[in-house]
């Protein structure tokens, strides 16, 4: 069987890979002991910032690569997960940011995209839960052989092109080596299989700007500025029409909610929600 599709990981994520490992196994090993037997999906560590950057690779890609130090970070806890056989989905929410990370939404720009902010807001409006696929796992129907996709919510679904093994096995019953001009690959012949893809729940938010004083009362709701958000996982249920959170998340661009057809280009500020606290005292 040919090699799947190796990743090469480069020094910098190896490093990050390093310092994941290391936090979680200086603070996090008894709390994952205990999760051994747990009937659960999810679980959804509450991981503080001013941890995050005591780690110097992590303090960096949680600023410069918010989404690499989420997907290092959920590596390196499944690993863990399996090891103590923890049937459980780890889900990595950091909390307590940095004052740095303190926006409003009216300065959001599409500049901000994949950039980490922590907003207060009030829920304007939250759709019911639903499921969507992350991942989809395709089955050769010619082979078997199954390839994963990562999918990106609110688009179309994307399938394989082609199926590496019956291209290989193709090129191999021809003598070549490498890719020669003029041969293409077979026909993709594709299956989803639900029962291997990996899916998400998640629910829609629209929010709006709110102001807090030091003393932690509502000063101004900013009615014109909305925005939308999405929060998924442990987080869905947890959100209720008409209150006020601080919100930390990753910016996120998207195309326009309702859109008659995917060819629609406009595009709109979304926030990836990774954790949710409550409105304290903040000037
Ligand atoms: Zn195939």
């Amino acid at each position: 069987m040919p090699p799947k599709h190796e990743i090469d990981l480069d020094p910098e994520e190896q490093a990050i890979l390093r310092a994941w490992r290391l936090l979680v196994s200086e603070h996090y090993l008894e709390d994952i002991q205990h999760l051994q037997g747990n009937p659960g999906i999810i679980h959804g560590f509450e991981i503080a910032h001013r941890l995050v950057c005591e780690y110097e690779e992590l303090r960096v890609a949680f600023h410069l690569n918010p989404t690499r130090f989420h997907d290092l970070g959920h590596q390196v806890m499944r690993e863990q997960f399996d090891e103590h056989m923890v049937r459980m989905r780890p889900v990595i929410r950091v909390v307590d940011l940095d004052a740095d990370y303190r926006r409003r939404i009216d300065t959001l720009r599409m500049r901000d995209r994949n950039r980490v902010v922590s907003i207060t807001v009030k829920i304007n409006d939250i759709s019911p839960p639903y499921g969507w696929v992350t991942e989809a796992v395709y089955e050769c129907k010619r082979c078997n052989e199954q390839t994963t996709l990562k999918q990106r919510r609110a688009r179309e679904r994307e399938s394989p092109s082609h199926c590496e093994t019956c291209f290989a096995r193709l090129l191999k019953r021809l003598d070549m080596e490498d890719e020669p001009f003029g041969v293409r690959p077979p026909r993709p012949n594709f299956v989803m299989s639900s029962e291997h893809s990996n899916y998400e729940d998640v629910q829609d938010i629209r929010m709006c700007q709110a102001v807090f004083n030091e003393k932690g009362e509502l000063v101004h709701v900013s009615d014109e500025e909305e925005m939308v958000g999405v929060v998924s996982d442990d987080l869905v249920g947890e959100l209720e029409k008409g209150v006020c959170v601080r919100l930390n998340g990753i910016v996120r661009v998207e195309p326009f909610p309702n859109r008659t057809f995917s060819k629609d280009t406009r595009r709109i500020l979304s926030l990836q929600v990774f954790s949710v606290e409550p409105v304290e005292g903040e000037a």
